[in-house]
């Protein structure tokens, strides 16, 4: 017999399967880990197929040295989405495995958790009167059964143990143990739905793709707990996402009180140790039910009877470093492979998705309204530039400051939401509030700080910074942007005595960091807390009266075709953490440009109309969902040699424009906006086609462009970050 492996090497020569033979000793499935020799080396490989023959001389193919475990560690399902990564995402091989298996796994570095435990034997005998403490091991063991060895000799000490042990009184065995991640605790509840909640359920029954649109409140998480139930029900598991799992502590406590030890969590937080653990629990089948961060949609489980990704609009989803990936397209992979349902939730689709609903692709399902009925908080919008005609220069508004001031008083609590992102910003007039923008492309210019220039991260277009507003002529030009410390000392000098709680990547990079600032804020009456988007997502508080938004512009003026969409997202979302519970919330945006039509639809919490709105702009211009874009990025030490093999690739594609003439909206050739990144120089070929035959395209340009760099190459569809 011959076996297929793929080599467990990142490396290009390397990605295709290699044939062995299979000695007549060595019991190897498809799915196994097995070492081969590959040139004076052996290797670490990937059983794929096996078959009765191979297609080279017999005599010349090398045997399989070993297989590493005795069993497949890739599943059939696994081994079906490797290739279809591989050969839609343009990914190697190896470099799909990796997403498949826990690192530690595949090192060897971690060793499983191993304890020593302590029983009595089948016959023993009592050890004599006078040894006490034997005697009190022995009725210990005989009440409870079996004990952890360091328990006993902690609490008898060693002598009588070992004592009890050589006389073969005791016995000791080695049991494996399990690292469970932390989680709270909190009671499990039981509620009757709402009827809208009722409904959702009993309309997510078939086997299909549906989008839940719940306004913020709306219970989505208790609707996603009963379809899960009803997946257990049915002998079947399941998969739910979230974004950032640590971010939202309070959903996996939800999950941990309703399905107990069924529950397997996935994220990043997890030490190494954590990880292998619950994967192996999860791939012999001991956890049913997957709780997440991305990673997790790769999960060895069987028999997938619902697949939830929650808030899934979300930017975490796209992977965008290599392999890069959109958890969206390896969910409908696995929901067609189970056969089984998918739900994408949100309050706030994205563009895409909710188009997929539009056109029937996917099922619209939609909860209104907030489970106890209460009022959307009210959203105030402050015009910035008439605050400081005003003679008001300060971070916060005078209305955002008087409510502070509010919720301090009725000690209760608010949010105060900047975001933050990125090394460079865009550059505004403070007079006007003039922002530069691109006059081939229609989007924001990026201020790129080092050589003063702002440019085009789409056209690559360079311009001069402001110094002057062309607009107003004023030379009041700002650029950069207030970050959380700022606003955090702002609101110390402001209100001393409250206690005011920061939450951004510098505060939560500690283990449970997230937790820790959540639960000490939750118990903070009156408190503010102060955070980038990390605090938009998710959170349950019901004492959260008030959320400021403090430069509602800064995710707008993003150089990126989805700035509109993801800042209507945030403002919705950060503005569905105020007013959860008894009282209705009120929401203070701040803004540059108060007449932007996203404010307009997000302050009337009007997703339908801002979806026609933005939808139909990018239809006539051209971009996402009703076009594709294709990022290529090179990227290689030596700048002249990334030049001018981008530049050659360039070539090659500019040829394949020329065969599909109408398609083509764009196509061209530049530095990237970031042109070095640890030492390696980086150009791009951008290019825009339509939808049609974008597949056919987007494989003849990989085709094309793969084989010919030798630097390292990255291809990007449709990407989110320009840099
Ligand atoms: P969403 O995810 O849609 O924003 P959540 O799932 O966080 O909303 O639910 C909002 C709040 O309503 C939570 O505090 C939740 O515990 C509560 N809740 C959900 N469903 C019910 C119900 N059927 N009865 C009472 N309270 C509910
Ligand atoms: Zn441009
Ligand atoms: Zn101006």
């Amino acid at each position: 017999m011959f076996a297929k492996i793929i080599i467990d090497q990142d490396a290009k020569a390397l990605d295709r399967e290699f044939e062995y033979s299979i000695p007549k000793d060595l019991d190897v499935k498809v799915g196994m880990r097995v070492i081969v020799p590959f040139g004076s080396r052996s290797l670490q490989g990937f059983v794929v197929d096996i078959s009765e023959n191979c297609s080279f001389d017999e005599a010349k193919v090398k045997p399989i040295l070993r297989t590493v475990e005795d069993f497949a560690c890739l599943k059939k399902e696994m081994l079906a989405l490797m290739f279809y990564m591989a050969d839609k995402l343009h990914l190697k091989l190896a470099s799909v495995l990796r997403l498949f298996l826990p690192s530690e796994m595949r090192t060897d570095k971690i060793k499983e958790l191993v304890v020593r435990m302590c029983s009595l034997s089948d016959n023993f005998v009592m050890p004599s009167a006078r040894a006490k403490k034997q005697l009190e091991i022995v009725s210990y063991l005989q009440e409870r059964g079996q004990v952890e060895f360091s328990e006993l000799s902690n609490k008898f000490g060693y002598a009588p143990l070992s004592a009890l042990v050589k006389g073969g009184t005791v016995k000791i065995w080695m049991q494996q143990h399990n690292r469970t991640p932390e989680f709270d605790v909190i009671e499990k509840q039981e509620r009757k739905l709402t009827p809208l909640q009722q409904r959702a359920v009993d309309t997510i029954t078939e086997n299909k793709t549906y989008l839940l649109h719940g306004v913020t409140g709306s219970g989505k998480t208790e609707v996603y707990m009963n379809l899960i139930e009803r997946a257990l029900s049915k002998g079947k598991s399941a998969i739910m996402l979230v974004p950032e799992i640590s971010l939202t502590p309070q959903v996996l406590a939800s999950f941990r009180s309703r399905f107990g030890e069924q529950v397997a969590l996935i994220h990043s937080g997890l030490s190494a140790g954590e990880r292998f653990d619950e994967w192996k629990r999860i791939f012999f089948g001991e956890a049913k039910v997957v709780v997440g961060a991305r990673s997790a949609i790769f999960s060895p489980i069987e028999n997938v009877g619902i697949i939830i990704i929650d808030e899934e609009h979300e930017q975490s989803y796209v992977s965008e470093t290599n392999p890069r990936y959109d958890t969206h397209d390896i969910a409908l992979f696995r929901r067609a492979y189970n056969n089984c349902t998918l739900v994408l939730g949100s309050a706030t689709p994205s563009i895409e998705s909710y188009a997929k609903a539009i056109d029937g692709e996917y099922q619209l399902v939609e909860m209104p309204v907030r489970v106890n009925g209460m009022e959307m908080p009210k959203i105030v919008v402050v015009d910035m530039l008439m605050e400081m005609r005003q003679g008001n220069n300060k971070i916060f508004s005078i209305p955002l400051i008087y409510e502070l001031k509010n919720i301090i008083e009725e000690k209760k609590q608010a949010m105060i939401f900047i975001n933050r992102r990125g090394f460079s910003s865009f550059q505004r007039c403070r007079q006007c509030g003039y922002v530069a923008k691109c006059s081939d492309c229609d989007v924001s210019l990026v201020y790129h700080v080092y050589e003063n220039r702002l440019k085009c991260h789409y056209c690559g277009k360079r311009f001069k910074a402001l110094d002057v507003c062309p607009s107003c002529g004023s030379r009041d030009i700002k650029q950069g942007a207030v970050g959380t410390e700022r606003v955090v000392e702002e609101l110390k000098s402001l209100f001393p005595g409250v206690p005011i709680f920061r939450m951004d990547n510098d505060t939560t990079s500690r283990k449970n960091g997230h937790r820790t600032i959540l639960n000490e804020f939750r118990n903070a009456k009156p408190g503010i807390l102060v955070g980038t988007q990390m605090i938009a997502k998710g959170h349950d508080f019901e004492d959260v009266l008030l959320v400021g938004i403090v430069d509602a512009d800064q995710s707008l003026y993003q150089s990126d075709y989805r700035s509109i969409e993801r800042t209507f997202q945030l403002i919705t979302q950060v503005s569905g953490r105020a007013g959860r519970s008894a009282k209705q919330g009120r929401v203070i945006l701040q803004t540059y440009s108060p007449k932007h039509f996203v404010y307009r639809f997000a302050t009337n919490y009007d997703y339908k109309g801002f979806f026609k709105k933005e939808a139909n702009l990018r239809k006539v211009t051209n971009f996402p969902p009703y076009a594709r874009i294709l990022r290529i990025l090179f990227s290689h030490e030596d700048e002249k040699v990334v030049a001018n093999e981008c530049k050659m690739c360039y070539n090659e594609v500019k040829k394949i424009k020329e065969q599909y003439p109408d398609d083509f909206v764009y196509l061209d050739v530049m530095k990237a906006p970031l042109n070095k990144i640890k030492n390696k120089f980086r150009y791009q070929i951008m290019m825009r086609f339509k939808l049609e035959k974008a597949d056919e395209i987007e494989k003849k340009v990989f085709l094309t462009v793969d084989p010919k760099a030798k630097s390292s190459v990255f291809f990007e569809v449709n990407p989110n970050n320009l840099s």
